[in-house]
Protein backbone atom coordinates (compact mmCIF):
# COMPACT_ATOMS: atom_id res chain seq x y z
CA UNK A 1 0.00 0.00 0.00
CA UNK A 2 1.02 3.79 -0.98
CA UNK A 3 -0.26 6.99 -1.27
CA UNK A 4 0.81 8.35 1.85
CA UNK A 5 -0.11 12.43 2.31
CA UNK A 6 -2.61 12.04 -0.76
CA UNK A 7 -6.65 12.86 0.04
CA UNK A 8 -8.67 10.04 0.92
CA UNK A 9 -12.68 9.28 -0.50
CA UNK A 10 -14.63 6.46 -0.15
CA UNK A 11 -17.59 5.12 -2.21
CA UNK A 12 -19.73 1.99 -3.07
CA UNK A 13 -18.84 2.04 -6.47
CA UNK A 14 -15.71 3.02 -7.93
CA UNK A 15 -16.09 2.41 -12.29
CA UNK A 16 -12.54 3.03 -13.88
CA UNK A 17 -12.43 4.29 -17.14
CA UNK A 18 -15.68 7.10 -18.81
CA UNK A 19 -15.29 5.30 -22.32
CA UNK A 20 -18.80 4.37 -23.73
CA UNK A 21 -19.23 1.67 -21.55
CA UNK A 22 -18.25 3.16 -18.28
CA UNK A 23 -20.55 6.04 -18.78
CA UNK A 24 -23.50 3.37 -19.35
CA UNK A 25 -22.65 1.64 -16.17
CA UNK A 26 -22.61 5.20 -14.54
CA UNK A 27 -26.13 6.02 -15.34
CA UNK A 28 -27.50 2.99 -15.24
CA UNK A 29 -26.45 2.37 -11.35
CA UNK A 30 -27.14 6.39 -11.49
CA UNK A 31 -30.88 4.45 -10.88
CA UNK A 32 -30.36 2.75 -7.77
CA UNK A 33 -29.19 4.17 -4.34
CA UNK A 34 -25.71 3.80 -4.73
CA UNK A 35 -22.92 6.07 -3.96
CA UNK A 36 -20.88 5.60 -7.69
CA UNK A 37 -18.05 7.96 -8.74
CA UNK A 38 -16.45 7.12 -11.77
CA UNK A 39 -12.74 8.11 -12.74
CA UNK A 40 -11.50 9.04 -15.87
CA UNK A 41 -7.68 9.46 -16.71
CA UNK A 42 -8.61 12.11 -19.31
CA UNK A 43 -10.04 15.83 -18.96
CA UNK A 44 -13.16 14.80 -20.46
CA UNK A 45 -15.20 11.28 -20.80
CA UNK A 46 -15.67 9.71 -24.48
CA UNK A 47 -12.07 10.24 -25.23
CA UNK A 48 -10.66 7.17 -25.50
CA UNK A 49 -11.57 4.33 -28.13
CA UNK A 50 -14.74 5.91 -27.73
CA UNK A 51 -14.07 9.07 -29.67
CA UNK A 52 -12.68 7.21 -32.50
CA UNK A 53 -14.88 4.69 -34.16
CA UNK A 54 -17.13 4.32 -37.08
CA UNK A 55 -20.45 5.52 -35.16
CA UNK A 56 -22.67 2.56 -36.22
CA UNK A 57 -25.18 1.05 -33.92
CA UNK A 58 -24.83 -2.47 -35.69
CA UNK A 59 -27.78 -4.08 -36.70
CA UNK A 60 -27.17 -7.41 -34.57
CA UNK A 61 -26.61 -10.10 -37.24
CA UNK A 62 -22.53 -9.86 -37.85
CA UNK A 63 -21.81 -11.81 -34.46
CA UNK A 64 -21.19 -15.32 -33.86
CA UNK A 65 -23.80 -17.45 -32.55
CA UNK A 66 -23.17 -18.22 -28.80
CA UNK A 67 -20.39 -15.21 -27.87
CA UNK A 68 -20.82 -12.57 -25.97
CA UNK A 69 -20.83 -10.00 -28.34
CA UNK A 70 -23.94 -11.94 -29.79
CA UNK A 71 -25.42 -11.78 -26.85
CA UNK A 72 -25.20 -8.23 -25.90
CA UNK A 73 -25.03 -6.26 -29.60
CA UNK A 74 -28.55 -6.77 -30.67
CA UNK A 75 -30.12 -5.87 -27.29
CA UNK A 76 -28.28 -2.80 -27.57
CA UNK A 77 -29.13 -2.26 -30.76
CA UNK A 78 -33.23 -2.17 -29.97
CA UNK A 79 -32.13 0.21 -26.30
CA UNK A 80 -30.62 3.11 -28.69
CA UNK A 81 -33.90 4.43 -30.00
CA UNK A 82 -35.09 5.25 -26.44
CA UNK A 83 -31.49 5.95 -25.39
CA UNK A 84 -30.40 8.70 -27.41
CA UNK A 85 -34.36 10.23 -26.95
CA UNK A 86 -33.99 10.07 -23.66
CA UNK A 87 -30.34 11.69 -23.67
CA UNK A 88 -31.79 14.06 -26.21
CA UNK A 89 -28.40 12.88 -28.67
CA UNK A 90 -28.53 12.57 -32.30
CA UNK A 91 -29.49 9.01 -33.36
CA UNK A 92 -30.33 8.58 -37.27
CA UNK A 93 -31.71 5.25 -37.92
CA UNK A 94 -30.54 5.00 -41.39
CA UNK A 95 -30.10 1.34 -41.85
CA UNK A 96 -27.70 -0.92 -42.83
CA UNK A 97 -27.25 -2.84 -46.45
CA UNK A 98 -24.42 -5.94 -46.14
CA UNK A 99 -23.75 -6.03 -50.53
CA UNK A 100 -22.70 -9.11 -52.25
CA UNK A 101 -19.92 -7.69 -55.10
CA UNK A 102 -20.25 -11.03 -56.54
CA UNK A 103 -22.47 -14.40 -56.93
CA UNK A 104 -20.64 -16.13 -53.76
CA UNK A 105 -20.82 -13.09 -51.69
CA UNK A 106 -24.21 -13.06 -51.85
CA UNK A 107 -23.83 -16.50 -50.24
CA UNK A 108 -22.53 -15.29 -47.57
CA UNK A 109 -24.96 -12.67 -47.14
CA UNK A 110 -27.85 -15.30 -47.43
CA UNK A 111 -25.96 -16.95 -44.27
CA UNK A 112 -25.75 -14.19 -41.77
CA UNK A 113 -29.80 -13.41 -43.51
CA UNK A 114 -30.43 -16.42 -41.94
CA UNK A 115 -28.10 -16.01 -38.47
CA UNK A 116 -29.77 -12.77 -38.28
CA UNK A 117 -33.63 -13.79 -38.88
CA UNK A 118 -32.75 -16.72 -36.04
CA UNK A 119 -31.98 -14.11 -33.48
CA UNK A 120 -35.27 -12.16 -34.61
CA UNK A 121 -33.17 -9.50 -36.21
CA UNK A 122 -35.60 -6.96 -38.22
CA UNK A 123 -33.84 -8.18 -42.07
CA UNK A 124 -35.35 -8.31 -45.68
CA UNK A 125 -32.83 -9.42 -48.63
CA UNK A 126 -33.15 -6.82 -52.10
CA UNK A 127 -33.24 -7.80 -55.24
CA UNK A 128 -30.59 -5.38 -57.68
CA UNK A 129 -33.72 -2.95 -58.38
CA UNK A 130 -34.87 -2.71 -55.10
CA UNK A 131 -30.65 -1.98 -53.99
CA UNK A 132 -30.28 1.01 -56.77
CA UNK A 133 -33.54 2.78 -56.20
CA UNK A 134 -32.50 2.94 -52.03
CA UNK A 135 -29.10 3.28 -53.12
CA UNK A 136 -28.32 4.71 -56.75
CA UNK A 137 -24.71 5.88 -56.15
CA UNK A 138 -23.97 1.85 -55.17
CA UNK A 139 -21.46 0.29 -57.75
CA UNK A 140 -23.72 -1.35 -60.50
CA UNK A 141 -22.01 -4.30 -60.10
CA UNK A 142 -23.15 -5.21 -57.01
CA UNK A 143 -25.45 -8.70 -57.30
CA UNK A 144 -27.72 -8.30 -54.42
CA UNK A 145 -28.04 -6.97 -50.63
CA UNK A 146 -29.57 -7.54 -47.06
CA UNK A 147 -31.09 -4.27 -45.70
CA UNK A 148 -31.14 -4.42 -41.69
CA UNK A 149 -33.56 -1.20 -41.46
CA UNK A 150 -33.22 -1.07 -37.35
CA UNK A 151 -29.19 -0.45 -37.73
CA UNK A 152 -28.28 3.34 -37.31
CA UNK A 153 -25.78 5.88 -36.18
CA UNK A 154 -24.87 7.97 -33.52
CA UNK A 155 -21.85 10.09 -32.28
CA UNK A 156 -20.54 8.08 -29.26
CA UNK A 157 -18.70 11.37 -27.82
CA UNK A 158 -21.82 13.02 -27.67
CA UNK A 159 -23.95 10.03 -25.99
CA UNK A 160 -20.75 9.16 -23.43
CA UNK A 161 -20.84 12.81 -22.08
CA UNK A 162 -24.55 12.71 -21.95
CA UNK A 163 -24.97 9.52 -20.11
CA UNK A 164 -21.75 11.38 -17.85
CA UNK A 165 -23.97 14.34 -17.61
CA UNK A 166 -27.49 12.44 -16.45
CA UNK A 167 -25.72 10.09 -14.29
CA UNK A 168 -23.99 13.07 -12.37
CA UNK A 169 -27.69 14.49 -12.64
CA UNK A 170 -28.70 11.58 -10.71
CA UNK A 171 -26.26 11.46 -8.15
CA UNK A 172 -22.85 10.07 -9.48
CA UNK A 173 -19.72 11.65 -9.24
CA UNK A 174 -17.05 12.59 -11.48
CA UNK A 175 -13.10 12.40 -10.97
CA UNK A 176 -11.26 13.30 -14.23
CA UNK A 177 -7.49 13.65 -15.19
CA UNK A 178 -6.91 11.33 -12.56
CA UNK A 179 -5.51 7.45 -14.00
CA UNK A 180 -5.61 4.97 -11.88
CA UNK A 181 -1.77 4.14 -10.88
CA UNK A 182 -2.61 1.70 -8.78
CA UNK A 183 -4.67 -0.62 -6.70
CA UNK A 184 -4.87 -3.25 -3.72
CA UNK A 185 -7.21 -5.11 -1.40
CA UNK A 186 -7.55 -5.12 2.14
CA UNK A 187 -10.35 -7.33 3.37
CA UNK A 188 -13.49 -6.51 1.59
CA UNK A 189 -12.66 -2.98 0.46
CA UNK A 190 -10.91 -2.18 -2.74
CA UNK A 191 -8.39 0.71 -3.11
CA UNK A 192 -7.55 2.72 -5.96
CA UNK A 193 -4.34 4.95 -6.17
CA UNK A 194 -4.61 8.19 -8.66
CA UNK A 195 -1.94 11.10 -8.98
CA UNK A 196 -4.41 12.99 -5.86
CA UNK A 197 -6.28 10.72 -4.37
CA UNK A 198 -6.72 7.24 -2.34
CA UNK A 199 -10.30 5.70 -3.20
CA UNK A 200 -11.95 3.29 -1.02
CA UNK A 201 -14.77 0.88 -2.67
CA UNK A 202 -16.91 -1.97 -2.25
CA UNK A 203 -17.38 -2.62 -5.59
CA UNK A 204 -14.74 -1.74 -8.54
CA UNK A 205 -16.09 -2.17 -12.07
CA UNK A 206 -13.10 -2.29 -14.51
CA UNK A 207 -14.05 -0.51 -18.33
CA UNK A 208 -10.80 1.14 -18.94
CA UNK A 209 -10.53 0.15 -23.12
CA UNK A 210 -7.10 -0.55 -23.73
CA UNK A 211 -6.09 -0.65 -20.21
CA UNK A 212 -8.11 -2.93 -18.52
CA UNK A 213 -6.07 -5.71 -18.27
CA UNK A 214 -3.33 -3.30 -16.67
CA UNK A 215 -6.33 -2.36 -14.06
CA UNK A 216 -7.16 -6.23 -13.36
CA UNK A 217 -3.61 -7.22 -12.86
CA UNK A 218 -3.19 -4.38 -9.97
CA UNK A 219 -5.68 -6.66 -7.96
CA UNK A 220 -3.52 -9.57 -8.95
CA UNK A 221 -5.90 -10.83 -12.07
CA UNK A 222 -3.19 -11.65 -14.87
CA UNK A 223 -5.58 -14.11 -16.57
CA UNK A 224 -6.59 -11.74 -19.95
CA UNK A 225 -4.29 -9.77 -22.18
CA UNK A 226 -5.87 -6.53 -24.49
CA UNK A 227 -4.50 -6.73 -27.72
CA UNK A 228 -4.55 -2.99 -29.79
CA UNK A 229 -6.17 -3.55 -32.81
CA UNK A 230 -6.01 -0.30 -34.98
CA UNK A 231 -8.70 1.02 -37.00
CA UNK A 232 -7.99 4.05 -39.43
CA UNK A 233 -10.92 6.24 -40.50
CA UNK A 234 -11.45 9.35 -43.41
CA UNK A 235 -14.26 11.74 -42.96
CA UNK A 236 -15.88 13.78 -45.99
CA UNK A 237 -17.04 17.52 -46.07
CA UNK A 238 -21.00 17.67 -45.54
CA UNK A 239 -21.25 18.52 -49.20
CA UNK A 240 -21.29 14.43 -49.60
CA UNK A 241 -23.80 13.85 -47.23
CA UNK A 242 -26.12 12.43 -49.66
CA UNK A 243 -24.04 10.22 -51.74
CA UNK A 244 -25.81 7.10 -49.45
CA UNK A 245 -28.02 7.15 -46.89
CA UNK A 246 -27.77 3.58 -45.59
CA UNK A 247 -24.47 2.07 -43.66
CA UNK A 248 -22.67 0.41 -46.49
CA UNK A 249 -20.92 -3.38 -45.19
CA UNK A 250 -19.17 -5.39 -47.64
CA UNK A 251 -19.13 -8.88 -46.41
CA UNK A 252 -17.00 -9.53 -43.32
CA UNK A 253 -13.25 -10.66 -43.69
CA UNK A 254 -12.38 -13.09 -40.76
CA UNK A 255 -10.98 -10.38 -38.48
CA UNK A 256 -13.04 -7.33 -39.38
CA UNK A 257 -16.44 -5.93 -40.68
CA UNK A 258 -14.30 -4.79 -43.59
CA UNK A 259 -14.34 -1.21 -45.29
CA UNK A 260 -17.24 0.55 -44.80
CA UNK A 261 -18.61 3.43 -46.25
CA UNK A 262 -20.68 5.09 -43.37
CA UNK A 263 -23.18 8.35 -43.07
CA UNK A 264 -22.41 9.35 -39.34
CA UNK A 265 -24.79 10.37 -37.47
CA UNK A 266 -23.26 14.24 -37.90
CA UNK A 267 -23.72 14.27 -41.40
CA UNK A 268 -21.01 13.78 -43.06
CA UNK A 269 -20.13 10.59 -45.26
CA UNK A 270 -17.25 8.37 -43.65
CA UNK A 271 -14.91 5.42 -44.89
CA UNK A 272 -13.39 2.68 -43.38
CA UNK A 273 -11.96 1.38 -40.85
CA UNK A 274 -8.54 -0.91 -41.20
CA UNK A 275 -8.29 -3.25 -38.70
CA UNK A 276 -4.71 -4.13 -37.93
CA UNK A 277 -2.78 -5.73 -34.60
CA UNK A 278 -0.56 -3.16 -33.37
CA UNK A 279 2.00 -3.84 -30.76
CA UNK A 280 1.41 -0.52 -29.24
CA UNK A 281 -1.68 1.05 -27.14
CA UNK A 282 -1.20 4.47 -28.24
CA UNK A 283 0.04 4.22 -31.69
CA UNK A 284 -2.85 6.24 -33.29
CA UNK A 285 -1.01 7.51 -36.09
CA UNK A 286 -3.01 7.06 -39.71
CA UNK A 287 -1.01 5.97 -43.15
CA UNK A 288 -0.86 6.05 -46.79
CA UNK A 289 -0.98 2.45 -47.05
CA UNK A 290 -4.12 2.65 -44.68
CA UNK A 291 -5.84 5.01 -46.80
CA UNK A 292 -5.31 3.58 -50.51
CA UNK A 293 -6.76 0.25 -48.49
CA UNK A 294 -9.98 1.85 -47.44
CA UNK A 295 -10.37 4.22 -50.19
CA UNK A 296 -10.09 0.61 -52.54
CA UNK A 297 -12.38 -0.93 -50.34
CA UNK A 298 -14.84 2.38 -50.60
CA UNK A 299 -14.56 2.98 -53.73
CA UNK A 300 -15.22 -1.00 -54.61
CA UNK A 301 -18.80 -0.25 -52.51
CA UNK A 302 -19.52 3.61 -53.96
CA UNK A 303 -17.44 3.87 -57.14
CA UNK A 304 -17.89 7.79 -57.30
CA UNK A 305 -16.27 9.12 -53.54
CA UNK A 306 -13.71 11.89 -53.93
CA UNK A 307 -10.89 12.05 -52.40
CA UNK A 308 -10.35 15.53 -52.46
CA UNK A 309 -13.28 15.63 -50.38
CA UNK A 310 -11.90 14.25 -47.19
CA UNK A 311 -11.55 17.00 -44.65
CA UNK A 312 -10.30 15.23 -41.89
CA UNK A 313 -8.96 11.61 -41.04
CA UNK A 314 -8.03 9.58 -37.33
CA UNK A 315 -7.79 6.27 -36.08
CA UNK A 316 -8.72 4.19 -33.13
CA UNK A 317 -7.54 1.31 -31.73
CA UNK A 318 -9.94 -1.60 -30.68
CA UNK A 319 -9.14 -3.79 -27.30
CA UNK A 320 -9.57 -6.66 -28.63
CA UNK A 321 -9.15 -9.64 -25.91
CA UNK A 322 -6.93 -12.72 -26.43
CA UNK A 323 -10.01 -14.55 -25.59
CA UNK A 324 -11.61 -13.20 -29.01
CA UNK A 325 -14.76 -12.42 -27.27
CA UNK A 326 -15.76 -9.52 -24.60
CA UNK A 327 -15.07 -10.46 -20.75
CA UNK A 328 -17.95 -9.49 -19.16
CA UNK A 329 -17.81 -10.97 -15.48
CA UNK A 330 -16.70 -11.03 -11.66
CA UNK A 331 -12.54 -11.16 -10.87
CA UNK A 332 -12.41 -15.24 -9.76
CA UNK A 333 -10.29 -13.74 -6.64
CA UNK A 334 -11.42 -10.40 -5.59
CA UNK A 335 -14.87 -10.50 -4.42
CA UNK A 336 -16.51 -6.95 -6.16
CA UNK A 337 -14.40 -6.57 -9.08
CA UNK A 338 -15.71 -6.74 -11.78
CA UNK A 339 -14.20 -6.83 -15.83
CA UNK A 340 -15.98 -5.19 -18.35
CA UNK A 341 -13.28 -6.04 -20.91
CA UNK A 342 -12.12 -6.57 -24.29
CA UNK A 343 -15.26 -4.48 -25.62
CA UNK A 344 -13.99 -4.46 -29.12
CA UNK A 345 -16.38 -3.84 -32.32
CA UNK A 346 -19.84 -3.82 -31.52
CA UNK A 347 -18.95 -2.47 -28.36
CA UNK A 348 -21.09 0.89 -28.77
CA UNK A 349 -23.67 -0.93 -29.74
CA UNK A 350 -24.10 -3.31 -26.91
CA UNK A 351 -22.46 -0.94 -24.36
CA UNK A 352 -26.67 -0.19 -23.19
CA UNK A 353 -26.89 -3.63 -22.85
CA UNK A 354 -23.90 -4.71 -20.58
CA UNK A 355 -24.61 -1.93 -18.36
CA UNK A 356 -27.83 -2.50 -18.22
CA UNK A 357 -26.42 -6.07 -16.99
CA UNK A 358 -24.27 -5.14 -14.65
CA UNK A 359 -26.90 -4.47 -11.77
CA UNK A 360 -28.36 -8.20 -12.50
CA UNK A 361 -24.29 -9.38 -11.85
CA UNK A 362 -24.42 -7.80 -8.53
CA UNK A 363 -27.94 -8.94 -7.69
CA UNK A 364 -26.79 -12.72 -8.21
CA UNK A 365 -24.09 -12.35 -6.01
CA UNK A 366 -26.22 -11.00 -3.14
CA UNK A 367 -25.47 -7.25 -3.21
CA UNK A 368 -28.65 -5.18 -2.54
CA UNK A 369 -29.84 -2.42 -4.98
CA UNK A 370 -32.66 0.33 -4.10
CA UNK A 371 -34.14 1.76 -6.90
CA UNK A 372 -34.25 5.50 -6.32
CA UNK A 373 -37.78 6.48 -6.69
CA UNK A 374 -36.67 10.21 -7.83
CA UNK A 375 -33.99 8.73 -10.86
CA UNK A 376 -34.72 11.15 -13.56
CA UNK A 377 -33.76 9.29 -17.53
CA UNK A 378 -34.01 12.70 -19.30
CA UNK A 379 -30.75 15.63 -19.58
CA UNK A 380 -32.04 18.93 -20.46
CA UNK A 381 -32.08 19.07 -24.32
CA UNK A 382 -29.64 20.98 -26.15
CA UNK A 383 -29.90 23.95 -28.39
CA UNK A 384 -28.55 22.85 -31.79
CA UNK A 385 -28.56 26.20 -33.87
CA UNK A 386 -28.85 25.17 -37.22
CA UNK A 387 -31.62 22.75 -36.84
CA UNK A 388 -33.79 25.32 -35.46
CA UNK A 389 -36.65 27.59 -37.52
CA UNK A 390 -35.71 31.08 -38.79
CA UNK A 391 -38.64 31.79 -36.14
CA UNK A 392 -37.08 30.08 -33.47
CA UNK A 393 -33.81 31.22 -34.25
CA UNK A 394 -35.22 34.50 -33.79
CA UNK A 395 -36.95 33.97 -31.03
CA UNK A 396 -34.20 32.36 -28.97
CA UNK A 397 -31.38 35.28 -30.14
CA UNK A 398 -33.85 37.49 -28.72
CA UNK A 399 -33.95 36.00 -25.28
CA UNK A 400 -30.18 35.10 -25.44
CA UNK A 401 -27.94 37.42 -28.00
CA UNK A 402 -25.02 35.10 -27.69
CA UNK A 403 -27.49 32.35 -29.71
CA UNK A 404 -26.95 35.40 -32.35
CA UNK A 405 -22.91 35.23 -32.61
CA UNK A 406 -21.53 32.45 -34.85
CA UNK A 407 -18.53 31.27 -34.17
CA UNK A 408 -18.02 27.82 -36.27
CA UNK A 409 -18.87 29.12 -39.33
CA UNK A 410 -18.82 25.59 -41.19
CA UNK A 411 -21.27 23.70 -38.88
CA UNK A 412 -22.94 26.89 -37.86
CA UNK A 413 -22.42 26.64 -34.41
CA UNK A 414 -23.01 29.92 -32.11
CA UNK A 415 -21.53 31.28 -28.79
CA UNK A 416 -24.64 30.27 -26.69
CA UNK A 417 -23.93 26.55 -27.70
CA UNK A 418 -20.14 26.59 -26.76
CA UNK A 419 -21.10 27.88 -23.40
CA UNK A 420 -23.93 25.42 -23.05
CA UNK A 421 -21.22 23.34 -24.16
CA UNK A 422 -18.26 24.11 -21.41
CA UNK A 423 -21.62 24.58 -18.49
CA UNK A 424 -21.92 20.65 -19.15
CA UNK A 425 -18.08 19.83 -18.99
CA UNK A 426 -15.90 20.78 -21.89
CA UNK A 427 -12.95 21.79 -20.68
CA UNK A 428 -11.18 21.47 -23.71
CA UNK A 429 -11.02 22.48 -28.12
CA UNK A 430 -11.75 18.68 -28.28
CA UNK A 431 -13.95 19.32 -26.01
CA UNK A 432 -16.20 21.74 -27.94
CA UNK A 433 -15.42 20.06 -31.29
CA UNK A 434 -16.73 16.61 -29.71
CA UNK A 435 -19.86 18.26 -27.95
CA UNK A 436 -20.81 21.31 -29.83
CA UNK A 437 -19.26 21.01 -33.05
CA UNK A 438 -17.40 23.90 -33.16
CA UNK A 439 -14.46 23.00 -35.47
CA UNK A 440 -15.57 20.13 -36.58
CA UNK A 441 -16.11 21.06 -40.38
CA UNK A 442 -14.65 21.72 -43.67
CA UNK A 443 -11.87 24.12 -42.30
CA UNK A 444 -11.51 21.87 -39.22
CA UNK A 445 -10.87 25.00 -36.61
CA UNK A 446 -8.74 27.42 -38.74
CA UNK A 447 -11.84 30.45 -38.19
CA UNK A 448 -12.73 29.59 -35.48
CA UNK A 449 -10.62 28.00 -32.72
CA UNK A 450 -8.98 31.13 -31.75
CA UNK A 451 -12.51 32.22 -30.78
CA UNK A 452 -13.62 29.34 -28.97
CA UNK A 453 -10.25 30.15 -26.97
CA UNK A 454 -11.02 33.20 -25.83
CA UNK A 455 -14.79 31.85 -25.00
CA UNK A 456 -13.16 28.87 -23.04
CA UNK A 457 -10.61 30.88 -21.21
CA UNK A 458 -13.94 33.56 -20.39
CA UNK A 459 -15.88 30.82 -19.12
CA UNK A 460 -13.56 28.96 -17.12
CA UNK A 461 -11.49 32.43 -16.08
CA UNK A 462 -7.76 30.71 -17.16
CA UNK A 463 -6.09 32.57 -19.13
CA UNK A 464 -5.66 31.52 -22.94
CA UNK A 465 -2.21 30.31 -21.86
CA UNK A 466 -4.06 27.31 -20.34
CA UNK A 467 -6.39 27.03 -22.69
CA UNK A 468 -5.97 23.46 -24.36
CA UNK A 469 -6.44 21.10 -27.11
CA UNK A 470 -6.75 17.71 -25.54
CA UNK A 471 -5.50 18.33 -21.35
CA UNK A 472 -2.09 19.18 -20.14
CA UNK A 473 0.91 19.18 -22.74
CA UNK A 474 -1.41 20.41 -25.89
CA UNK A 475 -1.81 24.13 -24.68
CA UNK A 476 -2.35 26.46 -28.19
CA UNK A 477 -0.08 29.17 -27.21
CA UNK A 478 3.91 28.25 -26.11
CA UNK A 479 5.17 31.40 -26.77
CA UNK A 480 4.75 34.65 -26.38
CA UNK A 481 6.57 37.30 -28.96
CA UNK A 482 8.99 38.06 -26.01
CA UNK A 483 9.89 34.21 -25.25
CA UNK A 484 10.20 33.78 -28.56
CA UNK A 485 13.00 36.55 -28.50
CA UNK A 486 14.10 35.77 -25.45
CA UNK A 487 14.41 31.86 -26.85
CA UNK A 488 16.24 32.66 -29.98
CA UNK A 489 13.00 31.05 -32.19
CA UNK A 490 13.18 33.30 -35.49
CA UNK A 491 12.22 33.04 -38.72
C1 LIG B 1 -11.90 1.98 -35.74
C2 LIG B 1 -13.00 1.48 -34.84
C3 LIG B 1 -14.29 1.45 -35.30
C4 LIG B 1 -15.32 0.97 -34.47
N1 LIG B 1 -16.60 1.06 -34.91
C5 LIG B 1 -17.61 0.66 -34.11
C6 LIG B 1 -18.95 0.81 -34.53
O1 LIG B 1 -19.22 1.36 -35.59
N2 LIG B 1 -19.93 0.34 -33.73
C7 LIG B 1 -19.66 -0.28 -32.55
O2 LIG B 1 -20.60 -0.75 -31.90
N3 LIG B 1 -18.39 -0.37 -32.09
C8 LIG B 1 -17.36 0.10 -32.83
N4 LIG B 1 -16.08 0.04 -32.38
C9 LIG B 1 -15.84 -0.45 -31.03
C10 LIG B 1 -16.13 0.64 -29.99
O3 LIG B 1 -15.52 1.85 -30.33
C11 LIG B 1 -15.63 0.16 -28.63
O4 LIG B 1 -16.16 -1.10 -28.38
C12 LIG B 1 -16.02 1.09 -27.50
O5 LIG B 1 -15.69 2.42 -27.78
C13 LIG B 1 -15.32 0.62 -26.23
O6 LIG B 1 -15.65 1.51 -25.20
P1 LIG B 1 -14.95 1.37 -23.78
O7 LIG B 1 -15.70 2.24 -22.87
O8 LIG B 1 -14.82 -0.06 -23.43
O9 LIG B 1 -13.46 1.86 -24.02
P2 LIG B 1 -12.85 3.33 -24.12
O10 LIG B 1 -13.69 4.25 -24.88
O11 LIG B 1 -11.44 3.17 -24.60
O12 LIG B 1 -12.87 3.83 -22.62
C14 LIG B 1 -11.92 3.44 -21.67
C15 LIG B 1 -11.62 4.65 -20.82
O13 LIG B 1 -10.77 4.25 -19.75
C16 LIG B 1 -9.89 5.31 -19.50
N5 LIG B 1 -8.74 4.77 -18.78
C17 LIG B 1 -7.77 3.94 -19.25
N6 LIG B 1 -6.87 3.68 -18.28
C18 LIG B 1 -7.30 4.33 -17.18
C19 LIG B 1 -6.80 4.44 -15.87
N7 LIG B 1 -5.66 3.84 -15.50
N8 LIG B 1 -7.46 5.21 -14.98
C20 LIG B 1 -8.62 5.85 -15.34
N9 LIG B 1 -9.13 5.78 -16.58
C21 LIG B 1 -8.48 5.02 -17.49
C22 LIG B 1 -9.56 5.82 -20.88
O14 LIG B 1 -9.03 7.14 -20.84
C23 LIG B 1 -10.89 5.73 -21.58
O15 LIG B 1 -11.63 6.93 -21.49
C24 LIG B 1 -15.02 0.50 -33.17
C25 LIG B 1 -13.70 0.55 -32.71
C26 LIG B 1 -12.71 1.05 -33.52
C27 LIG B 1 -11.33 1.15 -33.00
Amino acid sequence: MSGVGKERRSVQVAIVGGGIVGTCVARELSRYKLDVLLIEAEPEVGWGTTKANSGIVHGGFHEEPGTLKAKFCLPGNQMFPKLCEELDVTFVQNGILLVARTEEEMEVVQRYYQRGKDRGVNLRLLSQEELFELEPNLNRSIVGAMYAPEGGSVMPFELAAALMENAIQNGAQLLVENPVINGWVDGDKKYLETPQYIIEADIVVNVAGLKADEIARLFGDAYFSILPRKGEEYLFDLSEKNVVTSTIFPVPSEISKGILVIPTAAGNLMMGPTSHNVPAKDDLATTYEGFRQIYEGAKSLVPNLQVRKVIAQFAGLRAASDRGDFIVEFSPRVRGLIHLAGIESPGLTAAPAIAAHVPEMLKDKGYVLEPKEDFNPRREPVIRFNELSHEERDELVRKDPSFGRIICRCETVTEGEIVDAIRRGARTLDGIKFRARGGAGRCQGGFCQPLVMEILARELNITLEKVTKRGPGSEMIMYHAKELLRDGVRQ
